[in-house]
C-alpha cells in the first residue's frame, strides 16, 4: 500500500493545476491517469494551439444549475495567473477575438510547462493506471497513554485500488473530466464515484457540438458541405454571432457550437443569414432601379451561390425582383433574417468539446470544491456541473477549480 497526502484521479488541466498547487504547499501528491500521456485534451484543444483562457472571463460565460457557483473560484483564479505561468516558461501567446488567448506555437508547450511545474512541486504522476475501486475507511486508531487506550482523532482515508498498486490518501480529488471525446480517454468514472458516495449528478449531455440536419434538410443542404457564412444564431433566450459551417451532415462552426449548449432536442434554431444587412431595403432599391434580376441571383451578392440557390428552392419561389409586391418582399426579407432549422440531433460526445451537467454544485463547497457530505473528497474541472462557452472558458474553469482545491487538499 502506497500512502500519499493527496491523490488526484485525472491528469488533465484541472488535476494537474490542483497537483501543482497542493505540491507547492508541501503535500505529497500523486496523480493517476488511465491514459498513456498527460493532458490529451489540452494537446488537441484550440486546433492544437490551445485557447488556454479568456481575459474577459466572468460567471456569465458558464452554464450551470447554479450560475453563481463558479464565482468564488473565478474570483481567486484570474486569467493573469495562467498568463504569468506561461510567461515564466517563455511560452508565447496571442490574443484573438473577444479576449481569447491562444498559444502562438503549440499546445505541447503548455503540457511541457505543466510537467515541469509538477516536477518542481514534487508531484508524482502515474500513467496507464486503471482505477478499479475507490472506498473510504475510517481509521479509528488507538494510542496507548499511561496504560489507558485512548482513541485519538479518527481520520477518514480513501483507498484507491488500481491495476498497478493500492493507494491510500487523506484527500482524493476527482478530476476525470466529462464524457466528450471518448476516443482520447474520457470516461464516466467521476460520476460513478460521486454516485457511490451518494452525491447527486445532474443530467449530462454533449455541448459545443455540431448539429445534424433533419432528413429533409439533409437532401437540400447536405451538398453544401464546406460552405461557411457569418451569421447570427438564436435558440431559446440566447444568440451568438459568428461563423457557421455547412458540413456533409449538418451545421458546425463557432456560432453553431455556442448555441448547441443551449439547444434541447426538438428545438428550432433561428438563423439570421444577413445580420448586417437590411435586405428588404436592398430589394426595394433594386425594384426602384427597375432591376429584373432573379431573387436567387440577388441573394448571391451576399451569400455563397449554392447556398442562395438551395435556400431559395426551399423557401421561396424565385423570380425577377420586379415581379414581387411589397408584402412578398417583406416576407422574403423576414425569412432571410429568421431562417428556421430544426436539427434532428447533435453529433453526440464523439465530436462534442464538453459535457453539460455533472456533479451537482449543491453537493460541493464553491470555496474548496470539497464534497459537503464526504470530507476529503473533491471534484474539479469539467466533471462538475459548470460548463463554459466557447472561447477558453472551459480550460479556465479547469485551471480555476483545480487551483482552489489545491489550496485545501
Ligand atoms: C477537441 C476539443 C477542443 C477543445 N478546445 C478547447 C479550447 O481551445 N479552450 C478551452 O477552454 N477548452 C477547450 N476544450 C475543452 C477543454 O479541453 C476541457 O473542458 C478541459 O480540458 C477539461 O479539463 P479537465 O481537467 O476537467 O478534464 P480533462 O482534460 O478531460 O482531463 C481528465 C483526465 O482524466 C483522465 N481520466 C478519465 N477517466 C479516467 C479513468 N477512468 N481513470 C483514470 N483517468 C481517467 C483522462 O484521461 C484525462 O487525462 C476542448 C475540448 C475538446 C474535446
Amino acid at each position: 500500500m502506497i500512502k500519499k497526502d493527496v491523490i488526484i484521479i485525472g491528469a488533465g488541466a484541472s488535476g494537474l493545476m490542483c497537483a501543482i498547487e497542493s505540491g507547492k504547499r508541501g503535500r505529497s501528491v500523486l496523480v493517476l491517469d488511465h491514459a498513456s500521456k498527460i493532458g490529451k485534451k489540452i494537446s488537441i484543444s484550440g486546433g492544437g494551439r490551445c485557447n488556454f483562457t479568456n481575459i474577459n472571463t466572468s460567471h456569465t460565460n458558464y452554464i450551470s444549475n447554479n450560475p453563481h457557483f463558479c464565482k468564488s473560484a473565478l474570483s481567486r483564479f484570474k486569467p493573469r495567473y495562467i498568463i504569468t505561468m506561461l510567461e515564466k516558461h517563455g511560452i508565447k501567446y496571442e490574443e484573438r477575438e473577444e479576449g481569447q488567448l491562444f498559444c502562438a506555437g503549440s499546445s505541447q508547450e503548455i503540457l511541457l510547462m505543466l510537467e515541469k511545474e509538477c516536477n518542481d512541486a514534487g508531484v508524482k504522476i502515474m500513467l496507464d493506471c486503471r482505477v478499479n475501486e475507490v472506498k473510504k475507511i475510517n481509521r479509528a486508531d488507538h494510542a496507548d497513554l499511561n496504560g489507558q487506550v485512548e482513541p485519538i482523532e479518527p481520520e477518514d482515508h480513501f483507498i484507491i485500488s488500481t491495476d498497478q498498486e493500492i493507494f491510500e490518501c487523506e484527500s482524493l480529488v476527482i478530476a476525470t473530466g466529462g464524457l466528450a471525446y471518448p476516443q482520447i480517454g474520457a470516461s464516466g468514472l467521476g460520476y460513478e464515484i460521486a454516485k457511490k458516495f451518494d452525491l447527486n449528478v445532474t443530467a449530462t449531455r454533449p455541448a459545443l457540438v455540431p448539429f445534424i440536419f433533419s432528413k429533409e434538410d439533409m437532401k437540400i443542404f447536405g451538398e453544401l458541405s464546406g460552405i461557411s457564412i457569418n451569421a447570427s444564431i438564436r435558440c431559446r433566450t440566447m444568440s451568438f454571432r459568428g461563423s457557421v459551417l455547412f458540413t456533409h451532415r449538418g451545421l458546425s462552426g463557432p456560432a453553431i457550437l455556442q448555441i448547441s449548449s443551449y439547444w434541447k432536442e426538438g428545438d428550432v434554431i433561428v438563423i439570421d443569414l444577413l445580420p448586417d444587412t437590411d435586405i428588404f431595403r436592398f430589394f426595394v432599391e433594386k425594384q426602384q432601379n427597375k432591376s429584373k434580376t432573379e431573387m436567387h441571383n440577388l441573394l448571391c451578392e451576399f451569400l455563397p451561390t449554392r447556398l442562395s440557390k438551395n435556400w431559395c428552392d426551399l423557401n421561396i419561389q424565385s423570380k425577377p425582383v420586379n415581379q414581387y409586391n411589397e408584402k412578398e418582399l417583406r416576407k422574403i426579407a423576414l425569412q432571410v433574417h429568421t431562417w428556421e432549422i430544426r436539427p434532428r440531433t447533435t453529433e453526440d460526445y464523439r465530436t462534442a468539446e464538453v459535457t453539460l451537467g455533472g456533479i451537482d454544485t449543491k453537493e460541493l463547497s464553491s470555496k474548496t470544491m470539497e464534497a459537503i457530505k464526504v470530507k476529503g473528497l473533491y471534484f474539479t474541472g469539467e466533471v462538475v456541473d459548470v460548463t463554459g462557452q466557447l472561447g477558453g472558458y472551459n480550460l479556465h474553469w479547469a485551471w480555476a477549480s483545480g487551483f482552489v482545491a489545491g489550496q485545501y487538499v
